[in-house]
């Protein structure tokens, strides 16, 4: 049963000379209950944007986001105020997201008093059972946010997104401010969670390491698209699109199995000046003729050995897999 179902989402900016920047681009993915769907690639490609997307945080100019069956892009206020209960967010910098003026008791119970849930008495054992949750005392709720580490902060941005019992959550970076060491306390606190709650989650990295341990899918973007989605492992295993191929070269735990590094060379193009064909033709080490022509569209992977389950689940847009037989 899926839980989110976004269909060709676009949202654009307009770029300071006056040009149009499309960060997100005709995305199409569905994510199911208890599922975990890892967002993966370069900084600028449109991951960010994706998550504001789906929960409305900025304006798309088209596309859908049925949330159990109800676009959240055309709900009205009242509607959309419901649907945020379920649907919560833990953004990169937890400096920056936490109110320095108040106190952490406060911050936790916020999201229950906006919504009216629960008396005071109530609000206030459930901000304890979050803390304790988390890993923090009780007793730290009469600090503020600037008296603890960043690993500490992000614990309490964590609780904070969970106090309305949320069906969805994104995180957002979550762990790419912190330290390495405390990254996998984090990463071990937010799949423990998701198991114990249920909880679908996107979760949302420029690391891949990171995200292939949480993940039970991985959609890998480029320049406001999805390039490659599928199963984590089929896609760690058997990547097919050369992008995909050149993050997974770049993880040092597994250079080693790889043959070679892929060493991609050049930036991210210019998102509001996009090259003609496949976007990714500028750095590809594969590139041909036919990708400075024509734009890759997102197909299935057909492969003797993948079933039917795992052909329909493993896409890619690049033109070398549609000689696939
Ligand atoms: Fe590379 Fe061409 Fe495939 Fe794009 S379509 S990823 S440029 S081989």
């Amino acid at each position: 049963m899926n839980l989110l179902e976004v269909r060709e989402l676009t949202t654009a900016f307009s770029a300071r000379d006056g040009r149009t920047l499309r960060a997100l681009n005709e995305v199409s993915f569905d994510l199911a209950e208890g599922e975990v769907l890892g967002i993966v690639g370069e900084s600028g490609c449109g991951k960010s944007t994706l998550a504001k997307s789906v929960l409305r945080l900025i304006q798309s100019e088209q596309g859908s986001v049925c949330f159990h069956g109800q676009d959240v892009l055309q709900m009205n206020k009242a509607q959309l105020k419901r649907a945020r209960r379920s649907m919560q967010i833990v953004f990169q910098d937890p400096f920056g997201s936490l109110n320095p003026r108040h106190t952490i008791g406060q911050i936790i119970r916020e999201p229950l008093q906006v919504h009216g849930i629960g008396s005071t008495r109530d609000q206030q054992r459930r901000v304890d059972e979050l803390l304790e949750r988390v890993g923090l005392s009780a007793d730290v709720q009469t600090r503020h946010a600037h008296e603890f580490s960043g690993g500490q902060r992000q614990r309490i941005a964590i609780a904070r997104a969970l106090a309305l019992q949320p069906e969805l959550l994104v995180a957002d970076e979550a762990v790419s401010a912190l330290d390495v060491s405390v990254q996998s306390q984090i990463i071990n606190l937010i799949t423990d969670l998701q198991a114990e709650l249920g909880l679908s989650m996107l979760f949302i990295s420029h690391d891949l390491s990171v995200i292939r341990h949480v993940s039970d899918r991985i959609a890998v973007m480029y320049l406001g698209r999805i390039v490659e989605i599928g199963e984590a492992d089929a896609l760690m295993n058997d990547p097919q699109h050369p992008y995909t191929r050149a993050l997974i070269s770049a993880i040092p735990s597994l250079a080693a199995q790889q043959a070679v590094r892929i060493v991609l060379h050049g930036e991210l193009p210019d998102p509001s000046d996009p090259p003609e064909g496949c976007a990714f033709h500028t750095r590809c080490p594969q590139v041909h003729d036919e990708c400075l022509r024509r734009r890759p569209e997102l197909r299935a992977v057909v492969r003797d050995t993948l079933s039917i389950h795992s052909q329909a689940a493993h896409s890619s847009a690049c033109h070398l897999n549609e000689s696939t037989p």
